[in-house]
């Protein structure tokens, strides 16, 4: 799950992560209020920045400066309803203008293959860690931080040093290791800071002083660990879900669309990939990873039907089931259910067994679906339900033919 920039700097300010203030806000209106408290408390600029589950805001024209209440709001007009990568900005954050001496990129990210946290800086700030990767390879530094002890004093100052921090090193060290804190704190896939900026700040009497400070903020949960953290749900963002997972996850069902043309329904994720895998055997290929869990009903049945056939590729259904604690007979009534309110007619093959199957086929046949006694056989029906399928059998039976 992605998180908006100011949720991301909600989550680094409490782990200790320098990040300056900022406003939400959702109208020009409520911007030019906000910049004019920010004038007035001495700032001679401000940043309005669309908030986005996008990156390269700023190239997009959804990040600008303003040095007056007017074109605060004016600005902030302009990105109010803009298009960004196809996602409309509904609120812009609105802070101090940061004066910027120079960028760098820093972020922790899980390594999967490594089984560790990889944390990665440039001093190649500010452009999108991508290119510079492509480009220039050596100038991305990259280090794990241990699993047990998490990063070491001794990494994160080498981190600081390698990034060219200079004096910013002990700032750079404890930006490093929060980094990881964050990972650990919010079972976090990716934390990533573009810029973290050394700025120039106004002291007392004409003076100035440089600070280091995380001028963007990216972060990336692990779904599968957000029943651990039940308060991080409220960040997730609309934009951010596709409506079927967003159907699927309300309705507690498993689901994974992929490219084929038969759209499968099955209890367990095991069975599921058999599922798919007989599918593919028999020459056709799955439209989707469908689990409807144990002990599904025929609600639950009706949404797995709606999220199947939402996509347009699907030509057949493959039902799958093995009755344990989920009974034959309700899902079957699921099916003769959803069958009646379906929007487009597809061909559907059903496997019923285990736990009041039999009454699960008489309800079947006597609504004229079509049964499979065994998956082989279910797969088989399913695929020679489908075009690709029907094309391939006219197909060799011209060839077949005499000419
Ligand atoms: P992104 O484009 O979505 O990654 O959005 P960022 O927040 O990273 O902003 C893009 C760029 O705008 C940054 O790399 C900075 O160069 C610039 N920028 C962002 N905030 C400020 C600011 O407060 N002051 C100045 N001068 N530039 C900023
Ligand atoms: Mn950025």
């Amino acid at each position: 799950m992605k998180i908006q920039e100011a949720d991301a700097k909600s989550l680094l300010h409490a782990q200790g992560l320098p990040v300056p203030a900022w406003d939400i806000v959702h109208t020009p209106a409520e911007a030019r209020a906000a910049a004019e408290r920010l004038f007035l408390a001495g700032n001679d600029s401000v940043v309005i920045k669309a908030q986005v589950l996008v990156g390269g805001r700023g190239k997009a024209g959804g990040v600008k400066l303003a040095g007056s209440a007017d074109e605060a709001e004016a600005i902030a007009g302009r990105i109010l309803g803009m298009d960004i990568k196809g996602i409309t900005v509904r609120k812009v954050l609105v802070a101090a203008a940061a004066d910027i001496v120079k960028e760098f990129y820093a972020s922790a990210v899980l390594d999967r293959t490594e089984r560790r946290i990889l944390l990665m800086g440039s001093a190649e700030g500010g452009v999108e860690i991508e290119q510079v990767a492509e480009t220039n390879p050596e100038a991305i530094i990259r280090l794990h931080a241990d699993p047990a002890l998490g990063l070491l004093d001794h990494q994160a100052r080498r981190f600081a040093f390698a990034m060219g921090l200079g004096t910013h090193w002990k700032a750079g060290a404890a930006v490093a290791q929060g980094l990881v804190r964050t990972m650990l704190a919010y079972d976090a896939d990716l934390v990533e800071v573009n810029p973290l900026a050394v700025v120039r700040e106004a002291g007392a009497h004409g003076t100035s002083a440089e600070r280091l400070v995380c001028l963007d903020a990216k972060i990336t949960l692990d779904d599968s660990a957000l029943a651990r953290h039940p308060d991080l749900e409220a960040l997730r963002d609309p934009d951010d879900e596709d409506p079927a997972d967003r159907e699927a996850r309300e309705a507690g069902i498993s689901f994974i669309k992929l490219d084929g043309t038969i759209g499968c329904m099955v209890n367990g994720a095991g069975l599921a990939m058999a599922t798919m895998d007989l599918v593919k055997r028999a020459g056709g290929a799955p439209a989707n990873f469908l689990d409807i869990g144990g002990g599904a009903r025929a609600d639950k049945v009706a949404a797995a039907m709606r999220l199947i056939l939402a996509d347009p590729k699907v030509e057949a259904i493959l039902v799958n089931i093995f009755g344990g604690i989920t009974r034959g007979d309700e899902v079957a009534r699921g099916l003769i259910d959803a069958r009646a309110q379906q929007a487009r007619a597809v061909p559907m093959v059903v496997r019923i067994v285990g736990t009041n199957a039999a009454e699960a086929d008489a309800l079947l046949r006597e609504a004229r679906f079509e049964t499979a006694a065994s998956l082989d056989e279910a797969a088989a029906k399913a695929v020679a339900a489908t075009a690709g399928s029907r094309a391939g059998a006219a197909a060799g039976a011209g060839a077949g033919s005499p000419g």
